[in-house]
């Protein structure tokens, strides 16, 4: 068995144990660490192909482990949260980690994280002129263009701009102050409430050209933190899987 390998970052040692079970049970490798010393061996001579990362370890910061990745590569990152460690979580996903699950989680939540993660890890599928490709969503960056079904669709530039960033990340969360900062620019970052009218307008243009109702459901909103484009299973025969 010779599936990715998962470094498992987390001090707790009975949700440790039970992530690591349940993970080789569905065929990943995995690379236990329970504190930051440890995190550092295992990330320097494992070179994981993602990242599960508690942010409160004993003896180091979770942020300071995910500089540390963020530094060497683009691996994925998905870290575990208390429930009342909000701002940790924005700070983490705003230094790069790719998404959270809150604590006590289902470990079928966690699952479809890390494939969400590892499907997206190349980044979003791309049609041979450039253009990002989700089911029935082709977003053509070069040109500017939206279409449905090829249908298309007459998104503002700003409208298009909100589109493209959230696509190139699918799977992933983007928080709302990356996503201000990549549209608006630095001095927006605070403007939350800007984005959830682009969002809105998206939507019911793209719902308007979406005949299979495919798209419904795309893009997630986590109140108070971000926005997730779900990864989307492209039609049978489209596109082998990895
Ligand atoms: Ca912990």
């Amino acid at each position: 068995m010779s599936g990715p390998t998962v470094l498992l970052i987390e001090d707790d040692v009975p949700t440790r144990r039970a992530v690591a079970k349940s993970l080789l049970a569905h065929g990943y490798r995995v690379a236990e660490a329970g504190d930051g010393s440890a995190a550092a061996l295992a990330w320097e001579g494992r070179r994981p192909d993602l990242v599960v990362l508690d942010l409160g370890l004993p003896d180091t910061d979770g942020m300071t482990v995910l500089r540390r990745i963020r530094n060497d590569a683009a691996t994925p990152v998905l870290i575990l949260t208390a429930r009342d460690a909000e701002h940790a979580k924005v700070e983490a996903l705003d230094l790069g980690a790719d998404d959270y699950v809150t604590k006590p989680f289902g470990l079928d939540e966690l699952h479809a994280r890390v494939r969400a993660l590892l499907r997206r890890a190349g980044g979003p599928a791309a049609a041979a002129d450039g253009a990002i490709v989700l089911g029935p969503l082709v977003v053509d960056v070069t040109r500017h263009t939206v279409e449905v079904d090829a249908t298309p669709v007459r998104l503002t530039p700003r409208e298009f701009e909100v589109l493209r960033v959230l696509v190139l990340h699918a799977g992933r969360l983007v928080t709302h102050g990356r996503l201000l900062r990549a549209v608006w620019g630095r001095q927006y970052d605070e403007e939350a409430h800007y984005l959830h009218v682009y969002v809105s307008a998206i939507r019911r243009k793209l719902a308007a050209a979406d005949r299979t109702g495919a798209l419904e459901g795309l893009i997630v909103s986590e109140p108070g933190v971000g926005y997730r484009v779900s990864a989307i299973d492209r039609p049978a025969g489209s596109q082998p899987e990895p």
